[in-house]
């Protein structure tokens, strides 16, 4: 799900399910006709033809609240395409909050079949279906909403939104062999803004900037354990999304830095990934090394020369903070369950100088700061499932 957020309105855009493609296994449920678990493919056309047959489909929030405003729907090679320009405030301040996690859709299906695969599992082809349906969602759950109801006296089906093929080809690009959807569990962070933090520094948006690009393919390790090899997490995009209805205490609009990882599904993580879409693991670190740290009123690098301006005080009705500025490199980042775990984490540099050596020393010391930081300072610092 794409989030763009404006001064009074939010788009949301993104494709709320794909077509000719399997889904993740699907439990068999209650009070429906599956004869075991299965993989569901919903075929071309269908979205389409229910859309013709019912061009009036309820947009609601969490299968519960209807929205007052319009969505587009409409069915392309992919699959299930979804724009809207929401001014709900309810949406508008989840959206801020970095709360919506993707999108669901309600569905009757009419034609479908199901045959048995090589290894016992089901395959069900979905060929005509009545959408009644798309939500918003604030959670995803760790398996694709499978639930099942009746309503008026027939089945309803509801599923979220999983891995488009888009995203499928940013991850295959850091994988060994090809990865399948179905394998795959994905989410998305806030890693940094450009807030003031109570240590009176900040990123410049520019830094953001360039660390939406060196973030891009780094690993992400769980309360700094680097032993579990199989439980880490790597991000595959990054975006920097300013928000210029809310203002910094420095007077810019807040721009946060957002990141969207993926791991593999394993028996050894399946705990994680049900932490990580319930909310719990929520805090994320970030280690990352600058190469400027400025002063907001004379604009002194700090790694060359300290100025007389002292953090927190008031130059000319101007409260004095540091600036963290052209970052060279972007480590690693982390879940933190416990953030009392300070000093995890540190990245060690080598360097070639003397000179270079000590400056790399006090930016190691600037990326501890920060990534202790990090962990204090959770406020922006959220899981979130994709899409
Ligand atoms: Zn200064």
């Amino acid at each position: 799900m794409k989030v763009e957020l404006r001064a009074d309105t939010v788009e949301l855009s993104g494709y709320v399910n794909a077509v000719e493609r399997k889904s993740e296994l699907l439990p068999k449920a209650k009070g429906r006709d599956a004869p075991g678990d299965f993989r569901e493919v919903i075929k071309q056309g269908a979205f389409a033809d229910s859309l013709r047959r019912n061009p009036k489909v309820d947009f609601k929030l969490n299968h519960s609240r209807v929205l007052p405003d319009s969505i587009e729907l409409e069915e392309d090679n992919i699959g299930l395409y979804a724009c809207a320009q929401v001014t709900d405030e309810e949406i508008i301040s989840l959206a801020r909050a970095g709360k919506l996690k993707g999108w669901s859709f309600g569905m009757n299906p009419i034609e479908s079949s199901y045959k048995q695969a090589s290894d016992g599992t089901y395959e069900r082809d979905i060929s005509k279906l009545d959408m009644f349906e798309v939500s918003i969602l604030t959670h995803r759950p760790a398996y694709p909403a499978t639930s099942v109801e009746l309503r008026d006296g027939r089945v309803i089906e509801y599923r979220a939104s999983e891995i488009t093929p888009e995203e499928l080809d940013q991850i295959n690009q850091y994988t060994l062999n090809d990865m399948k959807a179905e394998d795959l569990f994905t989410f998305s962070v806030i890693l940094c803004d450009n807030e003031i933090d109570r240590d009176g520094e900040r990123f410049s948006v520019s830094a953001l900037e360039k660390l939406s690009e060196l973030y891009v393919g780094k690993t992400g390790i769980f309360d700094h354990d680097p032993k579990g090899s199989n439980q880490s997490a790597r991000i595959y995009d990054c975006s920097v999304v300013t928000d210029v209805s809310r203002t910094t205490a420095a007077g810019e609009p807040l721009t946060q830095l957002r990141a969207k990882a993926y791991m593999a599904r394993t028996s050894s993580n399946a705990d994680l990934i049900t932490e990580i879409s319930a909310g719990i693991k929520k805090e994320v670190s970030v280690s990352c090394s600058v190469s400027r740290i400025s002063c907001s009123i004379c604009g002194t690098d700090h790694r060359s020369r300290p100025c007389e301006h002292v953090k927190g005080k008031y130059y000319d009705g101007k409260r004095c903070h540091f600036i963290l500025d052209e970052p060279t490199d972007a480590y690693e980042w982390s879940f933190v369950a416990v953030p009392a775990q300070k000093g995890a984490g540190v990245t060690k540099i080598c360097s070639e100088s003397e000179q270079e050596e000590k400056d790399k020393a006090i930016i190691a010391a600037k990326s501890r700061e920060i990534e202790i930081l990090k962990m204090k300072g959770r406020k922006n610092y959220e899981s979130e499932s994709t899409y």
